[in-house]
């Protein structure tokens, strides 16, 4: 099994150094691939990421949630969506997305499709070689 990240990922980044076995890859270019992604093949399931990430988007295969009950005021980051979200990522560098849409207290969020774009981005994306153009944003 593997651990997923969620489109509830804004690129924080704060995941990325605690993994044993560096498989976390941070999307390029990011308006089409504006997550960051775990490779399913190398992932130890540690869970060491999990706790790391300040907006609760890193889950285990299996507890993906189907229907993610919204706090209010958290984003969802995913191709298709056009709202603006500015921030600051773990290493004090400014975070810009355009794939965004904040969502309202209450509201129900199907978070498996983003199961299969994990996958996708190692299968048939650029995966590791997004490393060789990442900007840090
Ligand atoms: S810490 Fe969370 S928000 Fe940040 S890159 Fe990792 S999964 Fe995304
Ligand atoms: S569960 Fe462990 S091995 Fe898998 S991505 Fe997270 S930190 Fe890395």
């Amino acid at each position: 099994m593997t651990h997923i990240i969620t489109s509830l990922c804004v690129r924080d980044r704060g995941c990325i150094e605690v993994c044993p076995v560096e498989c976390i890859i941070p999307g390029n270019p990011v308006n089409e691939f504006p997550l960051v992604y775990i490779d399913p093949d190398t992932c130890i399931d540690c869970g060491a990421c999990v706790p790391e990430c300040p907006y609760s988007a890193i889950f285990p295969e299996d507890e993906v949630p189907s229907a993610y009950t919204a706090k209010g005021g958290e984003y969802i980051n995913k191709l298709g969506l056009t709202g603006h979200f500015e921030g600051t990522n773990h290493h004090g560098k400014p975070i810009v997305l355009e794939t965004t849409r904040q969502l309202t207290a209450g509201e129900v969020v199907d978070l498996t499709p983003d199961t299969q774009l994990n996958y996708d981005f190692f299968k048939s994306g650029p995966g590791y070689s997004a490393k060789d153009s990442d900007t840090g944003m």
